[in-house]
Formats: structure tokens, sequence, C-alpha cells
């Protein structure tokens, strides 16, 4: 495969900026990754979705990143993601974006063609028996039996990915995106073996991708910590990086493929894991996180009192009416207790204190509450259709909210998982 004129680098974190306006605080994260010693390239990621939510155009994204690297004179690459694409919507992000998530999850466990399926069987005789793998004690044995079901279950969802890249090729011309193929959405973890025969098809169908995102075990809900098993995590992950690292030599892939681990933001119990699998192996990681630099503008805005406090609460108590609807884009990737959400009347008793606290997660505060947390993740349709209201008080408020995203993004995401500090 020939070698694609841009690369994301070992090291690469994506950010999501629900209402575009903290490009720069969140830059600063990467500025001040820079000044400990450590490259970390800034991905913006949106997905249609959101965008369909908050009534945003993909282009908004790209203006608010350049603003950003403009203002901060930022020289290393950056790039703005077309988040969780399909053929049927990745038409509008074609020019403002320069990576793209190609989402086949939905494709998955649907049959191919039964003579795709037997080419795929014959090209690659490799795929059975043992299979040693750098860096790991056990070799993967892949029987006739698994090739044949995982090429059964996989192979219509990388086509369809074949389908999107070369939609995106034509349009763009190879080497001028990065591709990154996802399977996360989904409802089963995807096994190491499994991934090494993935990667075999994608390969085959010619995309030279450059992140993958397989589904993890355990669970990812967005804005809350991990729920699962660490050191299952930290094993799948070393094994997942093994047969990236056979897939690369085998099949010619880029030489810098490499995991993209879709957080859902905040999985701080597993960030040691991801970054001890970094010093042991060698390996990068794309971390992509979501949009909790939202959360981050509640929490400035409720720091900074007044009406600040007041539009938080008020949102909160919106969320909380519109519990039901706000949840269903998000079903899979939330776990919220009613029980353990507080009425909207006692809410509009809160100090700031109490609201940045409930709301900022530090996992052992005992005022931190995940399911108002998880609420207000899935609350931003109600921020966005305050319009200008909304976005009036974020500008009155720029430093303090600055301040929190910055903070946010370097200490709980950025310095754990590539300097190794803790949260
Ligand atoms: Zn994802």
């Amino acid at each position: 495969m020939a070698a694609s004129k841009l690369k994301l680098g070992r090291f690469s974190v994506g950010t999501g900026d629900r209402f575009a306006h903290q490009a720069k605080a969140q830059l600063q994260a990467y500025v001040k990754a820079l000044e400990s010693g450590i490259e970390v390239v800034p991905v913006w990621n949106k997905s249609n979705r959101e965008h369909v939510i908050i009534g945003s155009e993909p282009a908004s994204t790209r203006q608010a990143a350049d603003a950003a690297v403009k203002a901060l004179n930022w020289k290393l690459p950056y790039y703005c993601d077309a988040d969780h694409i399909t053929t049927l919507t990745v038409d509008r992000f074609l020019a403002p974006c320069d990576f793209f998530t190609i989402d086949v999850a939905d494709f998955i466990g649907q049959p191919a063609e039964p003579a795709y399926t037997e080419a795929f069987v014959k090209r690659h005789p490799e795929l059975h028996g043992s299979i040693e793998l750098v860096g790991v004690d056990q070799p993967f044995e892949i029987t006739r039996e698994t090739r044949s079901a995982t090429a059964q279950k996989f192979l219509a969802a990388v086509k369809k990915a074949g389908e999107v890249y070369r939609k995106i090729e034509s349009a763009k011309g190879a080497g001028n995106f990065i591709p990154e193929v996802s399977m996360d959405e989904t409802d089963r973890a995807q096994s190491p073996v499994e991934l090494l025969i993935i990667l075999a098809a994608i390969a085959d169908e010619g995309i030279p991708v450059q992140t993958i995102a397989p589904k993890f075990s355990g669970r990812f809900n967005k804005g809350v910590d991990y729920v699962g098993d660490a050191a299952q995590f930290e094993l799948e992950m070393g094994l997942d990086v093994a047969a990236i690292a056979y897939a690369v030599r085998q099949y010619s892939l880029p030489d810098d493929l490499k995991l993209s681990v879709h957080s859902g933001s905040d999985k701080f119990s597993i960030y040691p894991a991801i970054h001890a699998t970094m010093q042991r192996t060698g390996a990068g990681v794309h971390l992509k996180t979501a949009g909790t630099t939202w959360l981050e503008e509640l929490i400035g805005l409720a720091e900074a009192g007044g009406d600040g406090l007041a539009l938080a609460k008020e949102i909160y108590a919106e969320a909380l009416s519109h519990l039901e609807e706000l949840c269903v884009p998000y079903a899979a990737v939330i776990d919220i207790n009613p029980a353990k959400l507080p009425s909207a009347e006692e809410v509009r008793h809160w100090t700031s204190e109490q609201y940045t606290s409930a709301l900022r997660h530090v996992e052992d505060a005992p005022a931190y509450n995940d399911s108002v947390r998880q609420l207000l993740h899935v609350g931003f349709k109600i921020a966005a259709k305050m319009g200008p209201r909304y976005i009036n008080l974020l500008e009155a408020n720029e430093s303090v909210i600055a301040k929190n995203v910055t903070e946010n993004l370097f200490d709980r995401h950025i310095a754990p998982v590539f300097l190794g500090r803790s949260v």
C-alpha cells in the first residue's frame, strides 16, 4: 500500500466541541503536553448525530479548529474527524474533514456473499493453525471454523468500509486524509483473533487504515468511568497491539496503524493499562474522547455564579423533564439511575459548589453523581435549543470555562494516558 502523505503520529487525542467555542482552550491542553515533553496530535471529532441534534455543519468544526491553531500558533499537525460516518452521511464532511471514522458496525453479522467469503478463505491460508505474535507468550490458534465464522460475520462490514473509503478517496485523493475503521458501536466485543482477521480483510479491500477502533470488552458509557475488569482490558489491548503489528507486516498495512480507543471519555481506571501497554510495546494510540467539553462549559457557568449558575440549573431542570427523549439516541452507552437524580426543585437551591461537585468527575468526591453527569452529558440538545442565550453566556464567561476545559483535557486525559500520571 502506498505511503500516505498524511500521518497521524504515535500519540493523538480526539476531542469534541459541541458548540464550537472551546477549540482554543482544548488546544491549550496539547500545548501543555508539548511543554511536558510529549507530542500529542489534536483531532477534533464530531459525529453526524451531534451535528443533527445541534443543527450545526461540519464546516463549523473546521473553522473553530483553524482559528484555534492560528491563535496559539500551533505548528504540529491537527485534524478534523468525520466521526462515525457512513455512505449516507459522509457527503457534507468531505470538504472540511481530513480524518474519517468509517463506521460499519451496522453491517456486522450481515452475511457476505458466499463467493466473497470463499475467496477470502482461499486467499488467506496463513490465517489457520498457530500464529506466533511478537511479545505474546501464547500464539493465536485459528481453526478453519473460526476463520470461516469470523469471515462470515465481518466481511460484509469490511466490504462496506471499502465502499465508503473509495467514495472519500475519489473526492479527496489518496493519501490526503486519515482513514479509520470503527466497529465499536455494536453489541459484542471483537476478540484479538477476530481483529487480525478483520485487518486481513481491510488490507484486501485496499484501505490504508491508520487507526482501527474495535469494541473492547467492558462498558464504555459516555462521560463516566469504565465498567469492567481493567486487568482483562490490559490483556486484551496487548493482544490487539500484537495482532496489529503482525497485520502491518503480513499485509503491508501502513506502518503507523494503531488502535483507536473510543473511550466515551473519562475511562480513568484503564488509563494506566493504556499507558503501560504503550510503554511495553512501543505502540501508539488514538484516544477518542466524547463531547464532555460541554460538561466543562456547564461547570464553568455554574462556577461563575449569577446568570451562569441560573442557566446551568435551568438546563438540568429541562434535561430532567426530557429524560427519556434525550436518552434514546444514546441508550447503548449510558446507564442513568433515575433514583439518583435530584429534583429540579432541589437543584434550584444548589450553590455553585454543589452544582460543580455533583458534575465534576472526581470519583471519590462525596457529592459526585454519575447519573447527573450522564443526564447532562446527553442534555446538550437543551442548550442547543436555547441558542444565543446559551452562547452569549459562554462568551461572557470564557475565561472560567476555558480553565476548566484545558485542565480537564490535560490533567484527566492526556497526562494519565501519555505521561503516566495519576488522575
Ligand atoms: Zn465510537
